[in-house]
């Protein structure tokens, strides 16, 4: 694993500059290259500290919000979990870095055909892939003890509520069109919620199958 001193100087400045201190993601950052997850056209600016479009009309989160997300989750290597919103693959990518078995799902075939052959050069765990409405989660391999969404709802759908397992956490963009907050949602023994907000957010919208063009 990379030492603080060896960091590579974008996650210095974009990522720890700005709170990350989890060590864990931050070799996560530094071991799955970007630069594989986004398309040709994009890559000149594959190194900004911005979201980019990744086709369908959907992008790759801004690396600060990845990995924000991902220290949230204070995963330990040995979790299964569950990324929402696969489009490029990278979010599930650095999952594999941090987790023993990632599952992630997407409603656009094609992104997930991509997503998949990205994912298969950069992985660490295995990585499995699945065509499908990431609001009803994945019950076939639940629960699971972490579960990310690269897209806003304005509440957090039951189902990924219901695959939490006690202990795990949910982290989710929640609002509206127009704005939206990071929130964590850990499930407590109780079968209740703690809440934590994150940070104010931009993200697509999670999307009903029925619904799209
Ligand atoms: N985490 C991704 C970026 C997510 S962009 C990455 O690292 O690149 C949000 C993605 O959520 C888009 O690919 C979009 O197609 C997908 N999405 C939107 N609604 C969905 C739904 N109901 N089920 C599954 N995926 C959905």
């Amino acid at each position: 694993m990379a030492s603080e001193a060896s960091w590579p100087l974008w996650i210095e400045q974009q990522l720890v500059r700005r709170g990350i201190r989890d060590r864990r993601v931050l070799a996560a950052m530094a071991a799955i290259p970007r630069e594989g997850f986004v398309p040709p056209q994009e890559q000149q600016h594959v190194g900004e500290d911005a979201p980019l479009p990744i086709g369908c009309g959907q992008t790759i989160s801004q690396p600060y919000i990845n990995a924000l997300s991902l220290e949230a989750l204070e995963l330990k290597g040995s979790e299964r979990v569950l990324d929402v919103g696969t489009g490029s693959g990278y979010q599930a990518a650095l999952l594999s870095c941090l987790a023993a078995e990632v599952h992630t799902i997407e409603v656009h075939a094609d992104l997930l055909d991509r997503a998949r052959t990205n994912i298969a050069v950069h992985h660490r765990a295995p990585v499995h892939c699945h065509l499908g409405d990431g609001r009803l989660g994945w019950p076939d391999a639940a629960p699971y003890e972490g579960i990310v969404v690269g897209a806003w709802a304005k509440e957090p759908p039951p189902a990924l509520l219901e695959q939490l397992a006690p202990g795990g956490r949910l982290v989710i963009p929640l609002g509206s069109e127009s704005w939206q907050t990071l929130v964590c949602l850990r499930k407590l023994p109780s079968g209740a919620f703690e809440r934590e907000e994150l940070e104010k957010v931009r993200f697509v919208p999670l999307v009903r199958p029925a619904a799209r063009r």
